[in-house]
């Protein structure tokens, strides 16, 4: 068979498999679990992830199964990272059911994510707990076709072995902003399978495609699934929530919660509105809920345990959201230049609060970063506005802002301009009537 057919063939079944959604993405698909949650004291965590098990109804789910659990892992301030006690409790909890618990996660680079798996200690204590703890780095890759849902950006993706050959993948976001993409919840979580994640910042520069390939992830795992229930379970870390500066130099926000469900896109709609934002915003979320059938709209899921709205943080401070517009706008004409320096992020590096450790050069996909002399100098042409400089710097000297500030001039000008203009036409109207 030729290449061209086989590609024509591959098509035409996609559209066919497009037309019904697969029976996995049914299950409990508009299901959420609430459960308060105070602190992370090991008991009352074990008492919560037992709720929202038994809201579930899934006790039985764990059975015989192999078992990965991804949590977001970072070193920084404890309310960044997945906090690995609820890691070891859930362990806990299930290990008489399960067949193997182990967890895994990879961040920028190889060493960076051996310095995040140590500092966060979630290494230390899920080993401690008796799991095998990898740095999907060191983990073999295989390489999964989207099929069924067809692709919304990616044909294929390459997820380590350990992921593809188990049975269930125990998603573990934590619910935080993110300076690029305004929110890191349950469908970006999924982006630590990707080793070769820098790239993706490079061949997905508009952030929309970007998103969309984020939810590509959350259907590769689902292609290697051979059961007809869902293969990834998400248990969201809302008790200390981060607000302001994040993935890493935010403030933590008590909210108070555990969030889970089978959709990832689900659990950030639940996610995202107790941060007081709107989930239609944000791309990833529309692209999961569209391929599996779920409208993104609050009131049509059913939210068992507690009631969300009495979880809302009303002044929860979000990065702009408009830098996600971008990609709306036009991308030429006369108010395209304009257009891009008010929905644009500015990389910021506070030179007072700067080591010079070159984290973040080292770190940046797009070669943006350079030392020069005793400050680092960012590139705003090659700049994708990823914001993994700020994740990885250690000491929070790098902020994204808007470049609206940038851009007020250009405003007042165009509105004194045409105020003037307004009035003059106004005058000679006048003038011309008497
Ligand atoms: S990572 Fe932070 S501290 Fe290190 S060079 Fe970059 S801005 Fe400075
Ligand atoms: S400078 Fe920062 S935000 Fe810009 S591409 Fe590099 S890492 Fe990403």
């Amino acid at each position: 068979m030729t290449a061209t057919v086989e590609k024509v063939e591959k098509k035409v079944q996609r559209e066919i498999d497009s037309r019904a959604i697969p029976e996995k993405f049914n299950y409990k698909k508009n299901i959420i679990a609430l459960v308060k949650l105070d602190d992370y004291e090991p008991e009352n965590i074990r008492n919560a992830l037992k709720k929202l098990i038994e809201l579930l109804g899934i006790k039985d789910y764990f059975k015989g199964k192999n078992i990965v659990l991804k949590p977001n892992a970072l070193a920084a301030a404890k309310f960044t990272f997945t906090p690995p006690e609820i890691m070891v409790e859930l362990k806990k909890l299930i290990e008489n059911e399960a067949k193997e618990i182990i967890a895994g996660d990879s961040t920028m680079t190889k060493g960076f994510t051996n310095t995040t798996l140590k500092r966060s200690r979630i290494k230390e204590m899920c080993e401690n707990a008796g799991m095998k703890v990898l740095n999907f780095f060191e983990s073999k890759r295989e390489k999964i076709d989207l099929i069924n849902p067809p692709p919304a950006a990616e044909n294929s993706m390459y997820l380590p072995k350990e992921v593809t050959s188990t049975d269930l993948v125990i998603n573990l976001p934590k619910l935080k902003t993110h300076g690029g993409y305004v929110y890191t919840g349950a469908v970006k979580n999924l982006f630590g399978l990707l080793s070769y994640k820098m790239t993706m910042h490079q061949t997905h520069k508009r952030k929309s495609d970007f998103q969309k390939m984020l939810a590509d992830i959350y259907f590769a795992v689902e292609e290697t699934n051979k059961s007809q229930m869902p293969k990834v379970l998400t248990i969201m870390d809302a008790v200390i929530a981060m607000e302001g500066k994040g993935p890493r130099g935010g403030k933590p926000r008590k909210v108070g919660l555990l969030i889970a469900g089978f959709n990832s896109a689900a659990v950030d709609i639940v996610g995202y509105t107790l941060m007081n934002g709107h989930p239609t915003d944000l791309e990833a979320i529309n692209s999961v809920a569209e391929r599996t059938g779920l409208p993104v709209d609050i009131s049509k899921l059913k939210i068992l345990g507690e009631n969300y709205t009495n979880y809302i943080v009303k002044d929860f401070k979000k990065p702009n959201v408009m830098s996600l517009r971008k990609d709306r706008l036009p991308a030429t004409g006369a108010y395209a230049k304009i257009a891009k320096k008010f929905t644009s992020i500015s990389i910021k590096i506070n030179g007072k609060k700067c080591l010079l450790c070159e984290e973040c050069v080292k770190n940046c996909p797009a070669g943006a970063l350079s030392k020069e002399e005793d400050k680092i100098v960012v590139d705003k042409n090659e700049c994708v506005e990823c914001y993994c400089c700020g994740e990885s710097c250690p000491n929070g000297a790098i902020s994204a802002r808007m470049y609206l500030f940038k851009a007020l001039p250009y405003l007042i000008t165009i509105i004194g301009v045409s105020a003037f203009f307004l009035i003059w036409f106004i005058i000679q109207l006048i003038l011309s009537i008497l």
